[in-house]
């Protein structure tokens, strides 16, 4: 079941929007724009092989594609996401440590089914796709079987995925708690077995520090000395009651982040969630490590967490990356994470441009992830890892694109206005694994069609 061999050059026409550099916060800066309208880009064995104009037709040796007029960006990157909680998204009511308990930690218990596991895997990662994201951090839940089923289902349809085994040997209730000989075994496993396979990649998770014990905090640090190619990603400062139970959890260190630097878990492949709550020396101890923060703002908004000082980030000169945190986040699409963003900037007084934004959902988070190599922009070598997507779908949209006066106020509507509907078609490696059924139907392949599909091509 691993999709159709694709044809081996393959030919898309569309305007084609990527960025040769950081197009940094405050005003539009179009100097790290790089847009071409109306051009070939060409695929070749899964890889970006060439961009030419529209005018230079590719010849007979290529399929050729024609997405004129329509937009065609990097696949968007999601860097913190849980494939275990979309039971839960949108759930009534709770701040953060109460939303756990009432309505998270009995959703990942589930995991612990093989059978529910693998079901739930396949439709988190059809979602992914669906929503035009191509590469994601991901959080599982403490069971092997979840994190198994998550890197087979990845690597059917040749995604570009880190995840690893929930670590959580303390408060936590009985069936979602692991202990340190257990975890420890289980993470050289499951490391030996995926870490590197394709285009999969290990990480080192940590729930948060309050659900590890010293001991497996050491133990995690321990795993990253051991296994210098693999990530590490757990949550930080998300919430004011949570940094409170740090504090008292931890009394010896200066802050919630200075308990995993104690740990020797920053680094330049750590992932940190939210990050809502640091301080100046926590930004400059981000910024010394090269370790990054996935910036979540539609979970922040809806849990009620708080409001990222991204100006302060970038000050430090410390990585920022964009996140749906699903299920407290509301949504899988980075489009609406990119909007979220923008709202909560604007209730700091800061302006995010367009740009600045889905820089970071493509080569930015591909740089801080160090993978700009293989992913992120449409620089030749690249995987083919493209999407695209309508400017606009529905009256109000379309008028408001007419209007648009320069690229950075269409792309800004696009992204305020836009969200998975927008979405055309999703290339991974050069292989279509989403297409969009008819045009402004706003219909969409759901997951038993995909498996159906994907059976029939095996
Ligand atoms: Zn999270």
């Amino acid at each position: 079941m691993s999709g159709a061999q694709p044809h081996p050059r393959r030919a898309l026409r569309a305007d084609l929007l990527d960025f040769t550099g950081d197009p940094g916060m405050g005003a539009p800066s179009f100097g790290a724009v790089r847009h071409r309208a109306d051009h070939w880009l060409l695929i070749e064995h899964g890889r970006i092989a060439a961009v030419q104009p529209g005018a230079q037709v590719p010849g007979s040796e290529w399929l050729c594609e024609d997405y004129r007029g329509q937009l065609l960006i990097p696949g968007l990157i999601d860097t913190h996401v849980h494939s275990v909680q979309l039971d839960v998204i949108a759930s009534y009511g709770a701040e953060l440590l109460d939303w756990l308990e009432r309505f998270t930690f009995p959703a990942e218990a589930r995991h612990a089914d093989a059978v529910h596991a693998q079901g739930q895997a396949e439709a988190f990662a059809d979602a992914l796709l669906a929503h035009g994201t191509t590469s994601a951090v991901v959080f599982p839940s403490v069971h092997a079987t979840s994190v198994n089923a998550l890197f087979d289902a990845a690597q059917r349809r040749g995604m570009r995925l880190i995840t690893g085994k929930v670590l959580m040997d303390r408060h936590a209730p009985e069936g979602l708690r692991d202990d340190v000989p257990q975890a420890l075994a289980q993470c050289e496993a499951l490391i030996a077995r995926w870490h590197g396979t394709g285009r999969l990649a290990y990480a080192v998770t940590p729930r948060f520090a309050a659900s590890s014990t010293p001991e497996q905090l050491a133990m995690a640090g321990a795993l990253l000395q051991r296994h210098r190619s693999v990530y590490m990603q757990t949550h930080v400062a998300e919430n004011r009651a949570e940094v409170a139970w740090i504090a008292e959890l931890f009394p010896e260190a200066r802050s919630y982040l200075d308990v995993y630097h104690r740990a020797g878990l920053l680094n330049e492949r750590a992932v940190l969630a939210h990050g809502i709550w640091l301080d100046d020396a926590d930004r400059a101890l981000l910024a010394d490590s090269g370790a990054q923060i996935a910036h979540s703002p539609s979970s922040n908004l809806f849990l009620g967490s708080g409001l990222f000082d991204w100006q302060a980030m970038s000050d430090a000169k410390a990585a920022v990356s964009l996140a749906s945190d699903v299920g407290g986040g509301t949504s899988l699409s980075m489009l609406r994470t990119m909007a979220d963003a923008y709202r909560v900037q604007a209730l700091r007084g800061v302006r995010l441009s367009a740009f600045k934004a889905l820089h970071t959902a493509t080569l930015g988070a591909a740089q801080a992830l160090h993978l700009d190599h293989e992913i992120g922009s449409l620089e030749p070598g690249r995987a083919a890892d493209v999407t695209v997507w309508d400017w606009a779908t529905g009256a109000v949209a379309r008028g408001r694109d007419a209007l648009a006066r320069d690229l950075h106020e269409r792309l800004f509507a696009w992204m305020m206005l836009g969200d998975e509907r927008n979405l055309v078609t999703t290339l991974v490696a050069g292989r279509t694994q989403y297409k969009r059924r008819n045009d402004d139907s706003g219909a969409s392949e759901t997951a038993d069609d995909a498996n159906a599909r994907r059976a029939a091509a095996a």
